[in-house]
C-alpha cells in the first residue's frame, strides 16, 4: 500500500481507504471481517458518515483492538432519527449524534471531525455563522477531534472552504463523469496539465478547485470514485463505456489535492479488485484512452445511490429503489430474483406521496417522485 500525506492535516493515508457506506447492508460479522481484511492490506483511512446505530457499532468493533492505526473520518451534523438518517444544523440533535458517534466507535477522538454534507450556500452561510461551527472548533481545541474537514459536492462550497484556513481537508466526489464538460474528446485539452488552457475539458470551477486545495495544502478525500457502480457499465456509464476500478481509482488519484480514494466494499473480492490498483500497470491504469474514444454525456439528473436524499415521510430508502429501478430498467424483463429482493424493502414506491422534500435534498437533480411512479410501473408496487 503507498500512503499520502493528507494536506495539512500531515496525515499519513492510505491511498485507497475504506467508504463506510454498506456495511449495514451486510451482517455484523461479514463487514466487521471485511474491514479487518481491508486493514491487513494496509487501508487506514474510513469514512463513517452514515448515524446508523449499525454501521457505527461495526466500525467500532472492528477498530477495537487497533484504533491508533486507523484515520477515522466521522460526520458532524448527520444524525440519527425516528430510525431515518437526518442532515441537521439543529444542536439538540447534532451533540448526540456526535456523542453516539463516538462512543459507538469506541474512541475518544476523531482524527477527521467533518462538517457533514455542505453542498448550498444557504447552508454555508448557516453553518458558519451559528453554533454549529463553534461546536466544531470547540471539538477541535479540546483535541476531541484532531483536524476539521468539510464534505461537499459542490465546487464552489469547496473553495470557500479551502480558504478559510482552518478546514484542513475536503471530502469531494470526484470521478470522470462528474469532472468533464461534454465539449471535448481532445486528450490535450483534458488531461494536458494544469495551466489555464488546460482545464477547458474539465468543469472550470472543480479544476479551480483542485488547484486551489493543491496550493493551500488542503487535502481531499475522494467520494463517488466510481459513480455509485455505474462507471463499470458501459449501458450505465454517461461515456457509453466501461472502466475498471484501476481505471477510476488512477483518475481520482492524479487529481490534484486527492489523498486518498474511499471505496464502499460491499466483499473481499471488490476490496480486492480496488487494492488491486496497488500492483497495477500503467497500462491497466490508463483511463485516458478510454475517455478519448467515448462520446461524452452529462451525467445530471443519474442516481449514484448515496441516500442524501433522506428522510422520506414514507419511510422510503430511495437510493434502494432508485437501485432497483436502474437494474429493472436495463433489462428486457426482470428477473425474479430482482423482484424479490425489491419486495423485500417493505416500503416500496408506492408508498410515495410525492411530497418532493427528496428532490430539494439530492445534490444530482434527479427527479425522484418520476421515477418513483416509473418504478411502480415496472414493479407493480
Ligand atoms: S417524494 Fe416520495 S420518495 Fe421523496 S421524500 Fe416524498 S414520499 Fe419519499
Ligand atoms: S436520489 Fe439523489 S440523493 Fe437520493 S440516492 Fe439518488 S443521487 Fe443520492
Amino acid at each position: 500500500m503507498r500512503y499520502r500525506i493528507l494536506g495539512k492535516t500531515g496525515l499519513s493515508v492510505s491511498e485507497i481507504g475504506f467508504g463506510g457506506e454498506w456495511l449495514s447492508r451486510h451482517d455484523e460479522a461479514h463487514s466487521v471481517e471485511l474491514l479487518r481484511y481491508a486493514h491487513e492490506k494496509g487501508v487506514n483511512i474510513v469514512d463513517c458518515w452514515m448515524p446508523d446505530p449499525k454501521s457505527r457499532d461495526i466500525i467500532g468493533k472492528a477498530m477495537a483492538d487497533c484504533r491508533t492505526e486507523w484515520y477515522v473520518q466521522g460526520h458532524i451534523g448527520s444524525t440519527w432519527q425516528n430510525g431515518q438518517y437526518v442532515r441537521t444544523r439543529d444542536m439538540e440533535f447534532v451533540r448526540p449524534a456526535f456523542g453516539d458517534l463516538l462512543k459507538r466507535l469506541g474512541t475518544d477522538y476523531l482524527d477527521l471531525g467533518m462538517i457533514h454534507y455542505v453542498d448550498s450556500m444557504e447552508d454555508w452561510n448557516a453553518v458558519m455563522n451559528g453554533p454549529f461551527i463553534e461546536y466544531v472548533r470547540g471539538l477541535r481545541e479540546k483535541g476531541v477531534i484532531r483536524h476539521i474537514g468539510l464534505s461537499t459536492h459542490n465546487p464552489l462550497i469547496g473553495k470557500l472552504a479551502a480558504e478559510t484556513g482552518f478546514i484542513e481537508m475536503i471530502l469531494f466526489s470526484v470521478n470522470p463523469a462528474f469532472d468533464m464538460r461534454p465539449a471535448t474528446e481532445d486528450l490535450d485539452q483534458m488531461f494536458g496539465g494544469y495551466d489555464d488552457a488546460a482545464y477547458s475539458g474539465i468543469d472550470p470551477d472543480r479544476a479551480a478547485l483542485y488547484r486551489l486545495c493543491e496550493e493551500k495544502n488542503v487535502g481531499i478525500t475522494v467520494m463517488k470514485g466510481f459513480f455509485g457502480g455505474r462507471l463499470f457499465d458501459a449501458a450505465q456509464s454517461p461515456f457509453g463505456v466501461a472502466f475498471t476500478p484501476d481505471q477510476l481509482i488512477h483518475y481520482a488519484l492524479t487529481r490534484p489535492g486527492v489523498s486518498s480514494i474511499l471505496c464502499g466494499f460491499d466483499a473481499k473480492e471488490q476490496a480486492d479488485a480496488a487494492l488491486h490498483y496497488e500492483v497495477a500497470t500503467a497500462e491497466e491504469k490508463d483511463y485516458a484512452s478510454v475517455l478519448a474514444s467515448a462520446p461524452l454525456h452529462s451525467y445530471r439528473g443519474q442516481c449514484t445511490y448515496c441516500g442524501h436524499c433522506l428522510p422520506c415521510p414514507m419511510e422510503i430508502d430511495i437510493a434502494m429503489v432508485n437501485k432497483f429501478y436502474d437494474l429493472a430498467a436495463a433489462q428486457k424483463e426482470i428477473p425474479e430474483s430482482v423482484h424479490a429482493h425489491y419486495r423485500a424493502l417493505g416500503r416500496t414506491a408506492g408508498s410515495c406521496v410525492g411530497c418532493g422534500g427528496c428532490e430539494a435534498r439530492c445534490p444530482f437533480g434527479v427527479p425522484v417522485t418520476d421515477r418513483m411512479k416509473k418504478t411502480v410501473e415496472l414493479f407493480g408496487s
